[in-house]
């Protein structure tokens, strides 16, 4: 660390990924990474790498997938210490690596361990991370596109902005979801950010990208003394969660099922079943314990885009919407027809929920049949 200075921006080079696995899966979330890290890596003219850490057993033969969806290199670090994850094993390897290659970019999901991991490797590098955003840009013409899109920034400042700068630009709510700020990190290097899981979108596979990936294989020195913490066991929640992120329909409830909360939940099952999709909830039915906390849609919870959300009994919070927005296509159910989640519908029907889902379900069941 002594002789690492972060200062000398000229000396960074390339955009990178920390691949999180956990026991030999690669995490869905970290596609979505490489796929906008490929995005940035090209408007810099720069190579993207992966970064997988691991036992032996666990990393293996996971580069040709990251290849192929746009890695160029892929950097293993295995080593059987790290066959659990660990804050300060993880750390001590990433910090290593990134002082030896000097990455002008690192990107790492936000998820709970990317959201413990990337803070503590901030700090070591001295440097800036950006947490939980939902944007990023290199390229200041993107940029610009972006903000005359989706902030009401005036034209003449968008315009004035300098097209040279270099900066990643790392957007994130704040101000709970009531504006958005775009942080930079001018000074240190690498840029660090955590970037929400699904707000990203996963590229094509590639196979030629698959099979053209370069793996290096780095030396790994991490020792008890780094570790500082024993994991005696490891304990997985015995109930499987509802897979939002990856689901192509979701049918969500709202506080509007408060009048017959089991009805309600009951209702958005079977019409999410007639779909194969699943079910998802506002804060509200979250916070009142209608559904668990893996069924949270929003800022706080998943962000999703499925070709069809089905929101039922939601008022549209921006909360809400910041987590599904850009689906597909928006069916709203609500009686108020002022409802906020109107705004951002494709299909509104203004209504009681339990009157017009029954109808929805009686309809997708006819159009079945008849085919
Ligand atoms: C920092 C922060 C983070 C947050 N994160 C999230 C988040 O991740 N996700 C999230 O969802 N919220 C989040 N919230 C909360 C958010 O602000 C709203 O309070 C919440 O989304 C409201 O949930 P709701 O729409 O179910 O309830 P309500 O706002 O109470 O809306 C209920 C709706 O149901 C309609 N309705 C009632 N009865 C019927 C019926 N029979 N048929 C049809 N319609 C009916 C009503 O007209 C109303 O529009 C967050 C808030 C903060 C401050």
């Amino acid at each position: 660390m002594a002789d690492f200075n972060n200062t000398n921006i000229a000396d960074f080079h390339g955009v990178w990924v920390f691949c999180e696995q956990r026991q030999g899966k690669l995490q869905p979330t970290v596609l979505e990474l490489i796929s906008e890290g490929r995005k940035l890596a090209d408007d810099m003219g720069v190579e993207l790498c992966g970064l997988l850490i691991g036992s032996e057993e666990e990393v293996a033969g996971m580069e040709k997938e990251l290849g192929a969806y746009g890695a160029d290199k892929v950097y293993v670090c295995a080593d059987e210490k790290l066959g659990v994850y660990t804050t300060g094993g993880f750390a001590k390897v990433i910090c290593d690596v990134v002082m030896d290659k000097k990455p002008e970019i690192m990107l790492i999901a936000a998820t709970n361990i990317g959201r413990d991991l990337g803070p503590r490797c901030a700090a070591r590098l001295h440097t800036g991370l950006t947490a939980d955003c939902t944007h990023l840009d290199v390229d200041v013409e993107k940029y610009a596109a972006f903000l005359k899109e989706a902030s009401t920034l005036p034209v003449e400042q968008i315009d004035a902005l300098d097209r040279a700068d270099r900066n990643l630009k790392m957007t994130r709510p704040a101000f709970g979801g009531h504006l958005m700020a775009t942080i930079i990190c001018p000074r240190f290097r690498p840029q660090m950010a955590t970037v929400r899981p699904g707000v990203l979108k996963r590229g094509e596979y590639d196979e030629a990208k698959a099979a053209a990936v370069q793996v290096e294989k780095l030396n790994v020195a991490v020792s008890d003394a780094d570790i500082q913490t024993k994991v005696l066991e490891v304990v997985k929640e015995a109930k499987e969660l509802v897979d939002l992120t990856g689901a192509e329909v979701v049918v969500s409830v709202g506080r509007g099922i408060s009048k017959d909360i089991d009805k309600g939940i009951a209702l958005a099952h079977e019409l999410a079943d007639q779909f194969g999709g699943v079910v998802g909830g506002s804060r509200a039915a979250i916070d009142s314990g209608w559904l668990s906390a893996d069924h949270q849609v929003g800022q706080t919870g998943k962000t999703v885009h499925p070709k069809l959300y089905v929101a039922l009994g939601i008022s549209g919070a921006i909360q809400h919407k910041a987590g599904m927005q850009d689906s597909e296509c928006i069916v709203a159910v609500n009686k108020n027809d002022g409802a906020p989640i109107f705004d951002v519908a494709d299909y509104g029907i203004c209504g009681d929920l339990f009157k017009v889902v029954p109808m929805m379900i009686d309809a997708v069941k006819a159009v079945k049949a008849a085919k």
